[in-house]
């Protein structure tokens, strides 16, 4: 079944008690059992609703995966991978991460002894020198956000298969219609399904997709015993979203050419970040695993100050100024006050998150409106 098929039909099957077409919100937190232990599948709704399952295998055919868990946030979903961790473990990841990932990782995680490299990927070889007996994961995000890297799928897959190590790609800048990281390799998949796959700005969920039943087995008993699961009206909200999941896609990267071509030229842009740019240094890479380039774009506006940008940011008539992605609205963000606050002005300054940075999440409106309001702030 091809992609756009499987979005609206994979793991939906019509209610059996009515004939619904679109599975029923399950607002229930138990199930009444026949006898003590008898019952039929679900026990108790922290650990499963049918609302949810269903979504779940519905990732997991849109990532070519054969288990995916649905939590209560990306954040969540991320903390169940960590959780697979013991003290003294080491991790290697990105310096271009997602903030709140690297917060999690910093904050909360170090403490506990988990020792996290943050390191350059654009390169993969790069990864090598800091293998070692105690390495358990390596934590990629390609694009990487805000600045738009390319990290080599394939490439880290094979260091991390020859030393045993687990290798989790967080996919929510591509979302499943761009990339499927299990195909590449890949243990883990993590989504933010809060960005592309609920796509209206309404929910906030996230999910991990994996093959290997023992490793789902894992993820799952974190789910279950730490709590961080999602509601079954936010089920059916993603559910919902997913439908036009292929639709939504196709406008995104059809905007995000435009603009990014647009923006390329012009005198008040210093730099656009994204990798659908023959020039961009993994352009090939991206090409390679990806089916199109998104529409995620970061710009440096020149020669601006702070106050510049913040007049800039605050200019826009159709985008709105905003954290977050990934919905059918476009919206600006600032990193350094916004998604990347919580990252040392030393660490975001090295992989280029300055003051003047704006990224854009190019919406699914139609192209002319947003390039003439691109065209109306930058004068
Ligand atoms: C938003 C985001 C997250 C966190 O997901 P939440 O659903 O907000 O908890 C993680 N990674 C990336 C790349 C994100 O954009």
């Amino acid at each position: 079944m091809k992609f756009g098929t499987k979005a609206i039909h994979a793991g939906l099957e019509p209610d059996p008690t009515t004939g619904a077409i679109m599975t029923p919100i399950f607002q229930t937190s138990t199930y009444v059992q026949e006898s003590p232990g008898k019952n039929k599948g679900y026990g108790y709704a922290r650990g499963k609703n049918p609302t949810r399952v269903a979504l779940e295998k519905n990732l997991a055919a849109l990532e070519e995966g054969k288990h995916a868990i649905c939590f209560s946030s990306g954040m969540g979903a991320t903390d169940a991978v960590i959780k697979l961790l013991s003290p003294g473990d080491e991790v290697i990841t990105g310096d271009d991460l997602y903030g709140g990932s690297y917060r999690m990782f910093t904050k909360i995680f170090e403490p506990y002894g988990i020792k996290f490299h943050f390191i350059n990927m654009s390169d993969a070889s790069n990864i090598s020198q800091y293998v070692n007996d105690k390495t358990k994961l390596i934590w990629i995000e390609t694009p990487t956000n805000p600045t738009m890297q390319i990290v080599d799928i394939e490439a880290c897959a094979k260091i991390a298969k020859e030393k045993n190590i687990l290798l989790a790609v967080d996919n929510t800048f591509a979302s499943p219609y761009l990339q499927n990281p299990l195909l590449l390799g890949a243990d883990i998949v993590m989504h933010s399904v809060t960005k592309y796959l609920g796509g209206h700005s309404d929910v906030v969920m996230g999910a991990l997709i994996v093959n290997d039943d023992k490793l789902h087995e894992r993820l799952y008993f974190i789910l279950n015993s730490c709590g961080a699961n999602p509601g079954p009206m936010d089920s059916f909200l993603v559910l919902r979203g997913i439908k036009t999941l292929h639709l939504r896609m196709e406008r995104h990267c059809y905007n995000g050419r435009k603009i990014a071509e647009y923006l390329k030229t012009h005198p008040r842009i210093e730099k656009v970040y994204w990798p659908g740019f023959e020039d961009h240094p993994n352009h090939l890479i991206a090409k390679k695993q990806m089916k199109d380039f998104g529409g995620m774009i970061s710009i440096v506006f020149k020669n601006a100050s702070l106050e510049d940008t913040f007049k800039l940011a605050s200019s826009f008539n159709v985008f709105a100024l905003a954290e977050s992605l990934g919905g059918v609205e476009s919206l600006v963000n600032h990193p350094v006050t916004m998604t990347h606050a919580s990252v040392p002005k030393a660490e975001r300054e090295k992989v280029g998150v300055v003051d003047n940075l704006l990224r854009l999440s190019v919406g699914v409106e139609d192209v002319e409106d947003l390039l003439e309001d691109l065209k109306q702030a930058l004068g």
